[in-house]
């Protein structure tokens, strides 16, 4: 086999999805190659508040160029790779990638792939209120065919279970149950599947509560990530 490619995860955001990434990239790795082999992988964890506190006063230059930081020391560590641990500051994508000379593997492309693959064209959306409302990720998937469903009377109910519950690592099941109506009401609506468009939900949500198809982000990117680290296709 060719050497394993080093894939260069920008985590933290919450560090509690950054857990779920170290996971899934190396079970991924595990399930591939079998035996003792596991992931060639460097994580640059950022702290949190300061990005969150951005956000929420619209400065997106300050969060970029956390980003763009965090890419660029990955890069000179060795990463071939990178992935932003977070479906939100995929907002700055286009700056990592104008920052580093390694490809980006974008968390809202991986999960196109796995839509058409599934025949999907009504995806309901679950993310932060920047990742529903912005155009950042939605228009990547309306580029790419897809309607797209967002709770709109629930968007601040989504947005706190993330921010004040999820990145804090408190699960809920009042939370839960919320979170399984809004699918369930945009089923309803005609959503043929959801869209974890958080890295955090899949902590709360799974496909077991749900009876519409469910993207998790945060699996599907990190599956990816390592199948590109050993040359091989999803
Ligand atoms: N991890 C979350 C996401 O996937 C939210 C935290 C953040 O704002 O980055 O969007």
């Amino acid at each position: 086999m060719t050497e394993m490619k080093m894939i260069g995860l920008i985590g933290g955001m919450s560090w509690e999805s950054t857990v779920t990434y170290y996971q899934v990239i190396n079970e991924t790795i595990r399930r591939q190659l079998g035996g003792l082999h596991s992931a060639r992988l460097l994580i640059h964890s950022i702290d949190f508040a300061p990005i969150a506190d951005a956000q929420e006063k619209d400065d997106w230059d300050t969060c970029a160029k956390a980003m763009e930081d965090a890419a660029v020391s990955l890069e000179k560590g060795g990463a071939d790779i990178i992935l932003i641990g977070a479906n939100t500051m995929h907002i700055a994508a286009g700056a990592v990638e104008k920052a580093v000379k390694i490809p980006l593997l974008h968390i809202a492309e991986a999960t196109i792939l796995r839509l058409h693959r599934d025949h999907i064209h009504r995806i309901a959306l679950l993310g932060t209120k920047y990742t529903m409302c912005k155009d950042f990720y939605k228009q990547k998937l309306i580029d790419a065919g897809l309607e797209v469903m967002i709770p709109e009377d629930d968007i601040d109910t989504v947005n706190d279970i993330i921010y004040n519950e999820l990145c804090l690592g408190i699960c809920r099941k009042e939370s839960k149950a919320e979170l399984q109506r809004i699918i369930r009401e945009m089923q309803e609506s005609g959503a043929e599947g959801v869209i974890l468009g958080c890295t955090e939900l899949g902590l709360l949500v799974h496909q077991s509560d749900c009876e519409i198809p469910v993207y998790d982000t945060t699996l599907i990117h990190g599956e990816e990530a390592a199948l590109f680290s050993i040359g091989r296709d999803s």
